[in-house]
């Protein structure tokens, strides 16, 4: 389905209208409410160090998730993990906005903020122009959630974030995905933006110390590509047509990058203190639904795959929402049933180029038969000793897509995760606190302040400094690779 531009813009606007509303909504709301989280109490005049200890929250982006395909394998069982935290805790869909692009949503998530304040507008700038340069972390305009429970002392890990790279000094590990320019017109193709951790390249991991210790999870995965792979999507009985091995050839990436991100999260949710925020990102699902949507709805399409093809790719979207679903399983277990839980996607997907033929010599949109352009809801699952439980079951009656409530919006989780970990919400912020996940005892007592910024005048120069790496880490790069150092 395709709005006109200027129904998604009559949207956007009317959307943005009722945040503000919301925000102002949220602020009386946070001023009326007294939370009693299991954190011990403190006034909120309290020092930085006397911050309560909270139990950590974990946030699991999953790029591109969409109900429709998990309704459907949750009534068949096959999503054992996610059935569980919608069980114990809340679940419905989440808000999204045009233009759903990767690194412009995902850093609204980690900021609350829309691309006109955080700065990240596109995958690239000075678009269509020879000089084309990827964005990175350095053009983020303001505080990300990691700068702001770095300021008060609390400990984060970010871990394959959006636009984390080159990596920046918190209170934890950071461990980018990286996107270079180097990446960006070498084999990789100009048309392979999203990032992961690339092979001698500095920058990429917080502490620098860490560096080397992280990238040997990356080589492991690198290695054991082949069997992770095999382990989740089987053997394919039929030998690769063009089309079909330029299709999966351009997935590998992704997975390389999705298990080395699963591996360092559980490396470092078995590390003796466990951070008070993780956030984690996988990119898989939306590029297997990208590549793949016409192998799994055949019947939604004019020129379908042959029964040989079927055979080969039918379930390869579902496969990878299994492995989704043990990552997320595997990931609780380590973080313990304490932790705050919460995944979510940054949009749904769904069919098209329906009556377009599929040339393997075509550009890469018109072999795609997946895509989001029109800003279908992603999903939002939460759970949590303080997060309700909306009490789904399993095993009676499925659940339908017009019964899923909406949660909030991608604007709404850093404020939300702010309130959780009692921290001020920033006036600038346009996303609300999602207070409706929470119980109805789970008061805000001790009251988060609320401040006209967090971006400070010493933010504002540090950014000005940052800018100022990209620079010279661009020359590093280029020295890199022209010694034929930089690979993927
Ligand atoms: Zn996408």
């Amino acid at each position: 389905m395709q709005h006109s531009n200027g129904l998604i813009k009559t949207r956007y606007t009317i959307a943005i209208i009722e945040r503000h509303l919301n925000k102002l909504v949220s602020i009386v709301l946070l001023s009326l409410l007294t939370i009693s989280c299991s954190c011990s109490d403190t006034s909120s005049s309290a020092h930085l160090d006397t911050l309560p200890k909270c139990s950590p929250i974990v946030v699991v982006g999953v790029d591109g998730l969409e109900w429709d395909i998990i309704l459907p394998m949750l009534a068949e069982h096959k999503l054992p993990n996610l059935a569980k935290i919608m069980q114990q805790g809340s679940y419905g869909k989440l808000e999204t906005f045009f233009p759903t692009l990767s690194p412009v949503i995902w850093t609204t998530v980690a900021t609350g903020k829309s691309h006109e304040k955080h700065g990240i507008h596109h995958f690239a700038r000075n678009r269509g122009q020879e000089n084309l340069e990827l964005y990175q972390s350095t053009d983020r305009q303001t505080k990300a959630i990691w700068n702001i429970a770095t300021d008060y002392h609390k400990t984060v890990n970010s871990i394959g974030w959006w636009m984390t790279y080159p990596v920046e000094t918190i209170n934890g590990v950071m461990v980018a995905q990286t996107n270079t320019n180097a990446q960006f017109d070498t084999r990789a193709g100009k048309n392979i933006w999203k990032g992961s951790l690339v092979k001698d390249v500095p920058h990429q991991v917080w502490p620098a110390e860490r560096q080397a210790e992280i990238m040997s999870i990356y080589q492991v995965s690198q290695r054991n590509l082949a069997s992770i792979t095999k382990e989740v999507f089987g053997t394919f009985p039929h030998p690769l047509g063009e089309l079909d091995k330029r299709l999966w050839d351009n997935c590998q990436w992704a997975f390389r990058a999705d298990a080395t991100y699963l591996d360092i999260a559980l490396s470092l949710a078995a590390e003796p203190s466990q951070a008070d925020l993780t956030l984690l990102y996988f990119g898989g699902p939306d590029v297997v639904g990208h590549r793949f949507w016409r192998y799994m709805q055949p019947d939604r399409f004019t020129h379908k795959p042959s029964t040989q093809q079927l055979e080969n790719f039918s379930s390869i979207i579902t496969d990878y929402y299994v492995y989704m679903d043990k990552a997320i399983g595997q990931l609780r277990s380590a973080y313990g049933e304490q932790a705050t839980f919460i995944v979510m996607s940054d949009h749904g997907m769904h069919a098209i180029n329906s009556d377009r033929p599929f040339n393997p010599d075509a550009p890469p949109s018109n072999i795609n038969s997946g895509d989001h352009q029109d800003a279908p809801p992603g999903v939002f699952f939460a759970v949590g000793p303080h997060v309700k439980s909306m009490v789904y079951d399993a095993s009676k009656k499925a659940l339908t897509r017009d019964k899923l409530r909406t949660i909030c919006s991608v604007m709404d989780i850093t404020p939300t995760l702010l309130a959780m970990m009692r921290l001020p919400i920033g006036e600038d912020m346009e996303g609300r606190v999602a207070s409706t996940i929470f119980k109805d005892d789970f008061q805000i007592e001790c009251q988060p302040d609320v401040l006209v910024t967090h971006d400070t005048a010493a933010f504002v120069e540090s950014h000005k400094k940052r800018a100022n790496l990209r620079r010279q880490d661009q020359e590093r790069i280029d020295q890199l690779k022209s010694l034929g150092y930089i690979g993927r």
